[in-house]
């Protein structure tokens, strides 16, 4: 007779000896340290399952931190067919929820009520502009965003106001700042709200001065486990120490190549320090990939050997090589968006799901041109976040062209009469729909008649003067100008853009890029009207579609999940790694770009494409773009080097990528995956047209009089191997690999 070995369990079976320990180890502290796609969130499930099956802990005694909603489903899926609805009484979210719903148990212990209001980021924004005005701050030297920002990462460091230290504050504020802080605080519990940081800053502060509160959740919670423990920060990591027991059942699993949200606070540190937290952890290192194919895991491998700053890891998987990944060199953004959208149609065709595939890109503005492909011809797609037309920033926007060209757009004029904030609030509104009412006229028109009366008071009435002048006008300006310079015009104008300019917040960036963006939109179209009606189509095209569809993310959306085909567009220095980063974080900014290329190319199961544009229209100027570095740092046996090929074979296709792009010359048939009409696309008559604009260089290409080119590998003593990125004269922009970008003098650099 046959005993059943426990590995018949479901969750148990296929687990390889290291997966199973790490799941089996039900009691202690537990790191599972490990590399992309080696099943540490599939350890974090199955030992969920572990725990509630053997009996170890109910689902009530265990707390799972996961990174994703659909993480988070599929655990309470397991576990519900083991255990029903039982399954629903684990503790089981993001940091944020599951803190809030510590929070509301216990509100009254920090003062609130249970039924708090989480505010918002705009909420947010305005509480603390009405307590710099009582404290006579000026909002102009200290935009009230960017001190919002300032409190948000306080607030993830757990530093309530009395905890900032001198040298915290500075002199933000006119070193007033903590100051602020305390009398932000104060105005949030007067109203029974909080802010996102409070959720998990007043459970840390009520575990702090309640000990018996904390003594019921280390009753109540025996276990806890932890996905992504990389990217957790201090706030997080403090909560997470206070809520484990005695017992120290605590499990993490994460990954120090991929920590990607260092810009948001996290702190890789937590990862690199848990054995010392925690002396006597267990830990399990798993070393099989069972996710990628070997050149695509090769591949990944390679570019993070590059990182200085990391444990390293040994990863290895028994799949087959697969295919190499491909790299393509296009035109410009459209021909890539093109060729990408094409390349899945045929994938398409030949029966593979959509929801298989991914494209990835570094930031949010890039999706608009894949967006825009995709609904042209049809195929279906997914934006995780928000499609480019729906965001509030285009929207404002697009609101602001359509009360021009449309001045019987309610909807647009709704949106944007105290967007920015010119004091036309609620009251003054009213007002204007009453007279609109009243005379059966558009909300445009009815401030027109509204600002002859005394109806308004006086400060209202001059700045609803003051927006209805500036509507005329920039409606008087469109006849006589392109669309794209008045739509500059007006963003400028009407302070849209300098209120995001004005803001310090991580997004404030991305927004401005996805403005600038949408001038690029515009260029497509003749007219204003042309771009107008092109979007009201774009917005109404649901794509339903029964067969998946395709996603289309950020990178930092992406961590955690997987798909068998992921396309990497934009692999340009600037665009990726990120001139934002590198300018603001030099060579810790670098490994946190290059761990991000990381985690993208570790998303891919079977085939990946990477793709560079030669050059790009940034707020409607062409810019030359050179291919990432990274593009470079790719094992070359992991890659079909097209390329090279194309271009006569013998150089590594980074360097005549480079050396391409910096010439200018014809390109070879594997440079250009698709063309255009007949060869001679818009591409190449753009490229004709700048020919004859000596001014605006194709791709740039200064060869300076010591002989250096952009594109060269040089190297600096100092420095060490960098690609120089710009020309003049003999200074020479470098990007080095490990120093970030500097500006040298020719003569201090050397090709090796
Ligand atoms: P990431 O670092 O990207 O978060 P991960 O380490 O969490 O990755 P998982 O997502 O858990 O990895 O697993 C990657 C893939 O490998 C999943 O499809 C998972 O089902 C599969 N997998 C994990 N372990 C095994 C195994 N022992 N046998 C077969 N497949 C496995
Ligand atoms: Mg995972």
């Amino acid at each position: 007779m046959q005993t059943a070995p426990d590995t018949t369990n479901p969750w148990l079976q296929g687990l390889n000896p290291a997966q199973r320990e790490a799941v089996q180890t039900l009691s202690g502290p537990l790191l599972v340290l490990s590399g992309a796609g080696t099943g540490k969130t599939r350890v974090l499930t199955s030992r969920l399952a572990e725990l509630v099956a053997t009996g170890t802990a109910k689902p009530w005694n265990i707390l799972a931190v996961t990174f994703t909603n659909k993480a988070a489903r599929e655990m309470k899926m397991r576990v519900s067919s083991m255990v029903g609805p039982m399954a629903e009484q684990v503790w089981l979210g993001t940091f944020h929820a599951l803190a809030a719903r510590m929070l509301r148990r216990h509100a009254d212990l920090v003062g609130l009520r249970s039924d708090f209001t989480i505010l918002d980021m705009d909420d947010q924004t305005r509480l603390l502009k009405q307590l710099m005005e009582v404290e006579g701050l000026d909002a102009k030297r200290w935009p009230a965003r960017q001190l919002g920002g300032v409190i948000q990462r306080w607030k993830d460091r757990g530093l309530t106001p009395d905890k900032v230290g001198i040298a915290d504050a500075g002199d933000l504020a006119n070193g007033r700042m903590r100051d602020l802080y305390q009398a932000y605080q104060a105005r949030l519990l007067a109203l029974n709200a909080v802010d996102f940081g409070d959720l998990l800053l007043h459970v840390l502060t009520i575990f702090q001065a309640h000990p018996d509160v904390l003594a019921e959740y280390h009753n109540r919670i025996t276990h806890i486990m932890v996905d992504e423990y990389q990217d957790t920060n201090v706030a997080q990591y403090l909560w997470l120490r206070l809520l484990t027991g005695p017992d120290r059942n605590l499990c993490c699993v994460g990954d120090d190549d991929q920590s990607i949200y260092g810009w948001r606070g996290a702190e890789v540190g937590n990862i690199l320090k848990f054995e010392s937290d925690f002396p006597g952890a267990s830990i399990v290192r798993l070393e099989e990939n069972y996710r990628s194919t070997g050149h695509i895991l090769a591949a990944a491998s390679g570019i993070i050997a590059r990182n200085e700053s990391r444990l390293g890891k040994t990863l290895y998987t028994s799949a087959d090589e697969g295919e190499k990944l491909r790299v393509n060199g296009y035109w410009d953004g459209s021909d890539e968006a093109r060729s990408v959208s094409s390349q899945i149609e045929s994938m398409q065709s030949a029966g593979q799901d959509l929801a298989s595939i991914a494209v990835l890109v570094r930031a949010g503005f890039q999706t608009r041109e894949f967006e825009e492909r995709f609904i042209a011809i049809g195929l279906p797609y997914r934006v995780v976040g928000t499609k480019f037309y729906e965001r509030a920033e285009i929207r404002d926007a697009l609101a602001y062209l359509r009360l021009i060209a449309q001045p019987a757009d309610d909807l647009a004029f709704e949106r944007i009469i105290n967007v920015p904030k010119r004091g036309l609030g609620t009251a003054s509104l009213q007002a204007i729909h009453i007279q609109a009412r009243a005379s059966g006229k558009p909300l445009m028109a009815a401030a027109l008649d509204l600002v002859q009366s005394d109806e308004l008071r006086p400060a209202a009435r001059n700045a609803l003067t003051g927006f209805c002048q500036d509507i005329k006008r920039w409606r008087d300006a469109m006849g006589g100008m392109h669309h794209t310079d008045l739509a500059k015009m007006v963003l400028d104008e009407s302070g849209y853009t300098g209120m995001w300019q004005a803001d310090r917040s991580p997004e404030a960036e991305g927004r401005l890029e996805n403005l600038t963006e949408l001038v690029t939109a515009m260029q497509d179209f003749d007219t204003l009207q042309g771009f107008l009606e092109h979007i009201s189509l774009v917005m109404d095209g649901d794509t339903d579609s029964d067969q998946g569809e395709v996603t289309l993310m950020t990178l930092h959306a992406a961590k955690g999940l997987e798909f068998d085909t992921v396309f990497l567009p934009g692999w340009e220095e600037g665009i990726f790694p990120s001139q934002r980063t590198i300018d603001e974080s030099g060579a810790i900014g670098l490994e946190e770009e290059r761990r991000l290329a990381y985690v993208g190319i570790t998303r891919a199961r079977r085939q990946l494409y990477l793709s560079f544009a030669g050059s790009r229209r940034i707020h409607g100027q062409w810019q030359s773009s050179i291919p990432s570095r990274f593009v470079q740092e790719l094992p070359a046996e992991t890659v079909i080097e097209d390329i090279a090929q194309g271009l006569g074979g013998g150089i590594p296709f980074g360097r005549a990528a480079q050396a391409q792009l910096a010439g200018g010359g014809e390109f070879g048939d594997g440079w250009q995956t698709e063309r255009s009409g007949g060869g001679y696309g818009p591409g190449w008559r753009r490229m004709a047209a700048r020919r004859q604009e000596p001014e605006k260089p194709a791709f740039v290409s200064k060869a300076s009089a010591n002989g250096f080119a952009v594109g060269d590998r040089v190297f600096h003593q100092k420095f060490g191997m960098g690609n120089v990125i710009h020309v003049d004269g003999d200074k020479l922009e470098i990007a080095f690999d490990k120093a970030g970008h500097k500006k040298v003098v020719a003569g201090f650099v050397s090709k090796p």
